[in-house]
């Protein structure tokens, strides 16, 4: 049983920002609750105020001068069936096909999945990758936060109480891949690893994007591994090198799921896979 909360429904944008600021440091946004309310009945989070921003007008896909807009509403399930997003940016579709499961997708939102900051999270690996942008409003106004700004550490994010993430901008025109083991379907990540890769039509990478999830990577993002393969050419050699350095600078923790060596072999054997298939889809 959660303890007692007060609930409130908010009606716009605005009528959010101003129950927030009404109820305090003690009261918290919920979306599609499938984070939240497990927390609240174990009594890991017990908010005061639980204010709903589900009938908010975020739920929309755009795609606005080669950015995919992604409103922060946006259930798992319809960025699934998104074609813009899987023609755009098939790392999300990818992704979304392995997390969870149909009831969760049908209600959990993209929002909640980066607001919660869970170190498992795939939808924050492959924000990170993508090197995307979050759209947060709150007294002060509108600002953006590049994705690999917004985790600050596990379960932690750059929004101050008080702020709305709205939107999530992302840019299209690169080859992506996200891969994941899990132990059953629908399960969380032993080890996830997604890439993002421009490639000069000589061959050469000049643009990558490494994320990791449930591995220890700092803010998601396999940083050294990115730099080894920018301005290299796309070879298998150098995408299995480039796997090796991702697995040497995580930082992963043994846990029921696996061993640190075992998940350390996973970071360095998926961002091998994910960097072959973005190239692939690059060809
Ligand atoms: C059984 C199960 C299996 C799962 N498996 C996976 C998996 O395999 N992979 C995976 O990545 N995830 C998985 N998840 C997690 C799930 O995808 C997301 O955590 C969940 O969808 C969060 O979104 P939500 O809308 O439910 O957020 P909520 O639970 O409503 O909120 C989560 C947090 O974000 C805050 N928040 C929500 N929206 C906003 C906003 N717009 N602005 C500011 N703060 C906000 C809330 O205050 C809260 O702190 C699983 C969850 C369950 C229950």
């Amino acid at each position: 049983m959660p303890a007692p909360f007060q609930y409130q429904k908010a009606a716009s944008v605005e009528h959010a920002l101003t129950l927030l600021a009404q109820y305090g440091t003690e009261s918290m946004v919920v979306a599609g609750g499938h984070s939240l309310l497990p927390m609240m009945k174990l009594r890991l989070a017990h908010p005061e105020a639980l204010i709903d921003i589900n009938g908010l007008d975020l739920a929309d896909i755009r795609l606005v001068d080669s950015r995919l807009r992604i409103g922060a509403l946006v259930r798992h399930a319809a960025l699934l069936s998104s074609s813009l997003a899987g023609t755009h940016l098939p790392i999300l579709h990818d992704a979304e096909r392995v997390i969870a499961d149909p009831i969760v997708r049908n209600r959990g939102t993209v929002g909640g999945s980066l607001c919660q900051a869970d170190p498992s999270e795939d939808l924050s690996a492959a924000f990170a990758a993508l090197r995307a942008s979050l759209i947060a409003v709150g007294p002060a106004g509108k600002r953006t936060i590049p994705a690999r700004d917004f985790f600050t550490g596990p379960y932690e994010t750059a929004l101050d109480h008080g702020e709305l993430l709205t939107e999530i901008q992302a840019p299209v025109g690169k080859a992506s891949a996200y891969v994941k083991v899990e132990r059953r379907a629908g399960d969380w990540a032993v080890g996830a690893a997604c890439a993002v890769l421009t490639i000069s039509a000589d061959g050469i990478v000049t643009d990558a994007g490494i994320g990791l999830a449930a591995l220890g990577a700092t803010r998601f993002v396999a940083a050294e591994a990115e730099d080894f393969l920018c301005g290299g050419p796309a070879t298998e050699e150098r995408f299995a090198e480039a796997g090796k350095i991702a697995a040497e600078h995580c930082n992963p923790s043994a846990d029921q799921r696996g061993p640190v060596v075992y998940k350390r072999h996973l970071a360095g054997e998926l961002t091998t896979r994910a960097l072959r298939l973005a190239a692939s889809r690059a060809a």
